[in-house]
């Protein structure tokens, strides 16, 4: 992050007469500066809702053994005395569970309670706890109905906070430094893990035993580096301010299924998810979202009984192409761009909730 002095400037240094700091900035772009407020400092709200970040080991040696979801809200915030420094804070507890336990009862739950925050004139940002199993669905939900501008930053951790070397205490001081920048707003929601700013909408859990375990096929927006931050790049999808979906209008979500593509595969995957109420079907297909030739009849099938057959990848990183592999004209189905198949599943449920119309779903999927 450091650019070269120039020999006048080290000159100087060396001479005492200007102080060391000189070599490091200014950075091409201005770090990030926090919203005014009475005592100059944002006001943050955390809002809790388990993982590992509040998890607890049985002794500082267990970094991938423990509970998850055990310290509450305030021993969390408590525990990072940092943090006092960069912003007024206080925090709710909105629940105290693993991540993989979420519904979407609880994630229109949590993002009614931050939406309500992100209206208070009191209010400068908000960051969000969260377990990092699902904590990619939760960012891009929020993302999609959170009508706002202001900071909504999604933090996480790997080791448990009683293990040696635990992650969550620098990612939680990182995420309300975000949460208070001003030059945080309107970028969405962000994840703030391992020193980057993530983009909520591309981010994925990639590794599941490493404190870089998240990772966005198109990079990092930018970086949070002992109290300021520093972008890269601004996302371009639809998001808060500029998304149609609002959380004060939404109060259930259709249930949307997965099916994991492989080799030697059976129609009942399908059939049995829609059996049991499925809306749409997301196909992580191989490849460029590719559909085994038995399996087409079925999903044609199931397509003319009124279910939505939208073509993701197992792949990861891409973006699936319409018409490729498939002729989706032909037979009305969607594909999921570049998202993966569990950022499709959250933006088929919300879409799900305006429109039944394949092309206008197929436009949402371009356009978020
Ligand atoms: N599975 C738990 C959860 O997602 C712990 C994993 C974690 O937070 O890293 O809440």
């Amino acid at each position: 992050m450091r650019r070269t002095a120039p020999a006048t400037l080290l000159a100087l240094i060396l001479a005492g007469s200007l102080p060391a700091a000189a070599l490091e900035g200014p950075a091409p772009a201005a770090p990030g500066t926090t919203a005014p407020a009475a005592s100059g400092k944002p006001r943050v709200v955390i809002v809790a809702t388990g993982g590992t970040i509040a998890g607890a080991g049985a002794d500082a040696a267990n970094s991938a053994t423990y509970q998850a979801a055990k310290v509450p809200v305030d021993k969390l915030i408590a525990a990072v005395p940092a943090i006092a420094g960069v912003a007024e804070v206080r925090g709710e507890q909105a629940f105290q569970i693993a991540s993989e336990s979420f519904t979407n009862a609880q994630l229109i739950q949590l993002a009614k309670q931050v939406s309500a925050l992100v209206k208070r004139d009191d209010v400068d940002g908000v960051v969000v706890t969260h377990g990092t199993d699902t904590v990619e669905e939760t960012a891009y939900f929020l993302d999609l109905v959170v009508k706002t501008d202001k900071p909504i930053v999604m933090v996480a951790s790997m080791r448990p906070s009683t293990a040696i070397s635990a992650d969550g205490a620098l990612n939680l001081l990182d995420a309300v430094v975000v949460a208070g920048a001003r030059d945080a707003r309107a970028k969405g929601v962000l994840l703030t893990m391992n020193d980057e700013i993530q983009a909520g909408r591309d981010s994925t859990k990639r590794v599941n035993i490493k404190p870089s375990a998240f990772f966005s096929q198109w990079g990092p927006l930018g970086m949070v580096v002992e109290g300021k931050t520093y972008w890269f790049r601004a996302p371009v999808k639809r998001h808060g301010t500029t998304s149609e979906f609002d959380i004060d209008t939404i109060d259930a979500l259709p249930d949307v299924a997965i099916v994991y593509g492989s080799g030697n595969m059976h129609p009942e995957p399908y059939t049995t998810a829609v059996a049991g109420g499925a809306k749409a079907i997301i196909h992580a297909g191989t490849g460029n979202g590719s559909v085994a030739g038995y399996l087409v009849d079925t999903l044609k099938d199931l397509r003319q009984k009124g279910v939505q057959i939208i073509r993701s990848s197992r792949v990861g990183d891409g973006f699936v192409l319409r018409n490729a592999e498939q002729p989706d004209d032909k037979y009305d189905w969607v594909v999921a761009h570049d998202l993966n198949p569990q950022k499709a599943k959250i933006l088929a449920a919300v879409a799900l909730t305006k429109t039944q119309d394949s092309k206008e779903l197929q436009r949402i999927f371009w356009e978020y």
